[in-house]
């Protein structure tokens, strides 16, 4: 049965992280997202002292061991001061350190993940490619075997945490096999030659994070970096991708909470036709609708963690879950902005921010018409549950 109460650790960890976002990073982040400088240099070391970026990565591996809700509420927390923030723990921790703590090897995990688990490395992921994003099997950049080694060629775009992350999993076509088989995953290191980042600017939303393109231009690196097995680099991806929207759908609650406390604070301020304009009916319309997207969206949240730390399947439910929040995020930071009038529309308040980061929400990870598609194929039958069963390790304390 699920349970929603929270245990004084996770208590403990949520208001841990909400103490450091709100004193250290909220005072200046408007200032970073104006001057579209990354924020990760200054926030990384910190959130790595706090055991943050492992924490749902077990103890033995060098995370913090607390379990999928857990990673939900630093997520939440995170986001309801900026998307950027929880942009990291969405590629280091979700999309890159749970896949290596389901598919990398003993030596890999030991190389890789327990210094990313412990914030002393940084991992990101190479997927999306300038021809194809939401169509991962058409993916071209390529993996040729020569004897003991890969030599990749290709080009990876909005990669986030491009110019921080010390290596990446990147995704590449191998053999001769076409389509999701002929997909392999590979650990790169940034310091590879051959393999160089550029940083994006101009970006609707998430100006103060890191997003940008990873050229690779026969970059060698030894066969042990291989992921799982080459023919599974398709799989890998899909059950990163569980995780990683996992985490962008903990993310909107934060952003939801952003738009409906400075929507609260602001009915209360302002006044018109002799009242505050929250005893107007209309208003508090507004605000209903944006407590019900967060109370909905809260539920989906917290039933795709309980499944996740059983270790059941739990794509369709992530999928609803990424989807249904991201979307009442975007409306909530609409709502909000209408509520504060031509304030919302200024950019000396965090309304018109909340509004462009909400908007990346709903495209990043899987738009949120393939997230439509997932709960269709399952609906219909066309997608076998068992096919990516033990997409999660499930989560025993200390294991
Ligand atoms: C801020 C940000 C950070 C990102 N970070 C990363 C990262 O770290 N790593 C990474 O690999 N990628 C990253 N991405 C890329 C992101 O995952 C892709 O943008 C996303 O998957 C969509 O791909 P696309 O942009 O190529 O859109 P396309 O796939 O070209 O889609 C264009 C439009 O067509 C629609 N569409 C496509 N196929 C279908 C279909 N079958 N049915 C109906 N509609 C369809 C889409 O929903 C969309 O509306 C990031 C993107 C952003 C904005």
């Amino acid at each position: 049965m699920i349970d929603l109460k929270l245990s004084e650790e996770q208590i403990m960890l949520r208001d841990s992280v909400r103490d450091y976002v709100e004193r250290d990073v909220a005072p200046k982040i408007d200032e970073y997202d104006k001057a579209q400088k990354s924020l990760y240099p200054e926030v990384l070391p910190k959130m790595g002292e706090l055991g943050i970026l492992g924490v749902c990565i077990p103890e033995k591996y060098g995370g913090a061991g607390f379990d999928y809700i857990s990673l939900a509420l630093v997520c939440e927390e995170l986001e309801r001061v900026d998307t950027s923030l929880r942009v990291i723990m969405s590629v280091h921790t979700a999309l890159s350190s749970c896949t290596l703590w389901r598919w990398a090897s003993r030596d890999q995990k030991e190389k890789y993940l327990a210094p990313q688990a412990q914030g002393k490395k940084i991992g990101a992921f190479g997927l999306t490619e300038p021809g194809c994003g939401s169509d991962v099997a058409n993916i071209q950049t390529r993996a040729v075997r020569e004897g003991d080694e890969y030599v990749l060629n290709g080009t990876k775009q909005w990669i986030s945490l491009a110019d921080v992350a010390d290596s990446f999993l990147i995704f590449a076509r191998v053999g001769k096999e076409k389509g999701v088989k002929g997909i392999a995953s590979f650990i790169v290191d940034k310091e590879c030659p051959g393999l160089t980042t550029t940083s994006f600017h101009n970006k609707l939303g998430v100006r103060a994070g890191d997003t940008g393109e990873v050229s690779l231009q026969n970059v060698r690196i030894p066969a042990e970096k291989l992921l799982g097995k080459e023919t599974e680099g398709f799989k890998i991806a899909m059950t990163a991708l569980d995780n990683g929207r996992y985490t962008v759908a903990a993310g909107a609650l934060g952003s939801i909470r952003a738009s409906l406390e400075a929507s609260i604070k602001y009915s209360h301020e302002r006044k018109a036709f002799g009242q505050e304009i929250g005893k107007f009916q209309l208003i508090q319309e507004h605000l209903a609708y944006m407590q019900a997207g967060y109370d909905q969206s809260q539920l989906l949240v917290y039933k795709a963690g309980w499944l996740k730390n059983q270790g059941i399947d739990n794509t369709r439910e992530t999928g609803m879950a990424k989807w249904q929040a991201t979307n009442y995020a975007s409306d909530a930071a609409n709502r909000a902005i209408q509520i504060h009038g031509a304030m919302g529309f200024s950019g000396d308040f965090p309304l018109e921010r909340y509004w462009r980061n909400a908007r990346a929400n709903t495209i990043l990870e899987g738009t949120n018409e393939i997230q439509k598609l997932i709960q269709g194929s399952f609906i219909l039958g066309y997608r076998r549950k068992p096919d990516l069963r033990c997409s999660l390790p499930s989560y025993k304390p200390g294991e």
